[in-house]
């Protein structure tokens, strides 16, 4: 059995545990003879399988039931549209924090449903920092305000919910979901692609919370997009094996511990790298330092020149996918949940070595 270092951005790492129980149950299911992509979605197996992983979420992230949980397809990107398709009518306005390329998908999308306020933008800095509370305006009728709480290209974070003065926030918590505590009151929904922190591609999660489904007062929104379609019953044939996945996922969250565990867990992970980078001019951060993403650590080569060699070097040492986005350039190691801190000590080790050879 052979495993590398993995610090792909997406799709991302899995835990061993979580592959070893899928390659067992594969052929043969809970003893059915079948695997669960086989069987029906309104059977027993499968219900089982998405009631299961809408309690753990529930659960982990202490949502207290106060959340509808679908799980959708079309990815993230879908949710960029989907979201003003339901909450934006043309006369109304959402705020968006605009502080990266997916932030400003979602805009592009909203804007062909109503009106957006860009609470703050980033562009300027080139997008190295998440703003201050102080920095953020609102409209004064905004419906929501819209943020990506992890930039998973510029390796920026928020380091927690922004205050907003009670306006519903719709959360892109596509790379940092369930990594570390959320403050589920503030939210009128959150989404996330599985392929980052949860699972396979192929699902994304979907959580809206039951008071702000209801002030959804638009008409003529296509049933397969309407969230009232999804929020009481499967509708359509999910991606059954994304979900079961994400189940097993989720499981293996809860036996080591939740969201505390992890929470720990990333911030020791981050630390090592950072303060790896930090130790002299060899390396450089990319992000601003207090925004500095725990989940996406991105970073250059003081000699941009040598980073091609780096990624080369690191992949012969079996740590893998560490080129950073197409849109930002150098270094990134993506160390979402399922990255164990061997895999950064193994990194932050190579990096020692690289130093002392080319430095
Ligand atoms: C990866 C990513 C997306 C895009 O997800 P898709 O599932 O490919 O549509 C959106 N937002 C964030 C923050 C991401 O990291």
């Amino acid at each position: 059995m052979h495993r590398v270092h993995n610090f792909s951005a997406g799709p991302a790492a899995l835990p061993d545990e979580v592959l070893e129980i899928a390659k067992e149950e594969i052929m043969d299911y809970h003893g059915q003879g079948t695997s669960i992509m086989e069987q029906s979605h309104r059977g027993e197996a499968y219900t089982e399988v998405d009631q299961q992983a809408k309690e753990r979420l529930d659960r982990i992230l202490k949502l207290e039931n106060r959340f509808h949980i679908m799980f959708l397809q079309g990815g993230a990107s879908s949710q960029f549209m989907q979201v003003p398709f339901n909450f934006l009518d043309r006369h109304e306005t959402a705020d968006y924090i605009n502080t990266g390329v997916w932030s400003n998908k979602a805009i592009k999308e909203a804007r062909l449903f109503g009106n957006v306020h860009e609470s703050y933008s980033g562009e300027n800095e080139a997008f190295r920092r998440v703003p201050q509370d102080s920095e953020l305006t609102f409209h004064d009728q905004s419906r929501y305000v819209h943020y990506t709480s992890n930039n998973t290209i510029y390796g920026t974070q928020f380091s927690g919910e922004p205050d907003t003065g009670g306006i519903p926030l719709i959360c892109d918590a596509s790379s940092d979901f369930i990594s570390r505590p959320i403050d589920p009151k503030k939210y009128g929904m959150i989404y996330a692609g599985a392929q980052k922190n949860l699972g396979p591609s192929g699902v994304t999660v979907v959580m809206v919370r039951k008071d702000f489904l209801q002030s959804i007062s638009k008409e003529n929104i296509p049933t397969i997009l309407d969230y009232r379609t999804h929020a009481e019953r499967i509708f359509n044939t999910p991606p059954t094996f994304a979900v079961y996945m994400v189940n097993l996922v989720l499981k293996w969250v809860e036996e080591r511990g939740g969201i505390p565990h992890f929470q720990t867990l990333n911030a020791k992970k981050a630390e090592l790298l950072y303060s790896e980078i930090d130790r002299d001019a060899f390396y450089k951060g990319t992000a601003e330092k207090n925004s500095r993403s725990k989940m996406n650590v991105t970073f250059r080569l003081n000699d941009e020149g040598l980073e091609e060699r780096f990624i080369k070097e690191a992949a012969k040492n079996e740590l893998v996918a560490l080129k950073g986005h197409r849109s930002a350039g150098g270094i990134r190691a993506s160390i979402y949940n399922a990255c164990r801190l061997e895999s950064v000590e193994a990194l932050v080790s190579f990096m020692d070595h690289f130093r002392s050879k080319y430095g």
